[in-house]
């Protein structure tokens, strides 16, 4: 199951996040700063998956009253993919989606609402994909099925 980002209000609710974000960082060797924490414990500390954007995750970090501006969130969003702990999903080619999920999955993308949520693994079969072309190998396929409510 997947949430966005939401708002950790209890006190030991906020410890526990915020140890489960510090020892996220250290399983990819990144130095446990304030701001990271911060930012990790939104991300990961009640144990779900989540996808974020920038502006969700800055949103989210100043109602918990940390100062971080949204170009020190959108930098460490890209630090935490560049380490593995997170993937980047781009739609329309110009909308980046941060994922703590980092296992290769498909995912429902809702035009209404502009959010990203996990479609079901099991129920996709990728029969076929074209060659790369020479001198090109294919780094990964992306699945985003774009939702519009009936
Ligand atoms: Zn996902």
């Amino acid at each position: 199951m997947t949430k966005q980002a939401s708002v950790q209000t209890d006190n030991h609710d906020s410890d526990r996040a915020q140890q489960r974000g510090s020892e996220w960082l250290a399983t990819a060797g990144l130095r446990p700063t304030r701001q990271r924490v911060a930012l990790a414990s939104l991300l990961v500390g009640d144990g779900e998956h989540r996808h974020v954007t920038a502006e969700s995750l800055y949103a989210a970090v100043h109602d918990n009253g940390e100062r971080v501006s949204l170009a020190t969130v959108y930098n460490t969003l890209r630090a935490f993919c560049e380490v593995g702990l997170m993937h980047e999903i781009t739609v329309d080619g110009t909308k980046s989606y941060f994922d703590t999920n980092t296992h290769d999955h498909p995912h429902f993308f809702w035009e209404d609402s502009g959010t990203l949520t996990d479609a079901p693994s099991e129920e996709l079969e990728i029969v076929r994909i074209p060659k790369a072309p020479d001198g090109a190998e294919i780094a990964s396929v992306d699945v985003v099925i774009r939702l519009r409510r009936k």
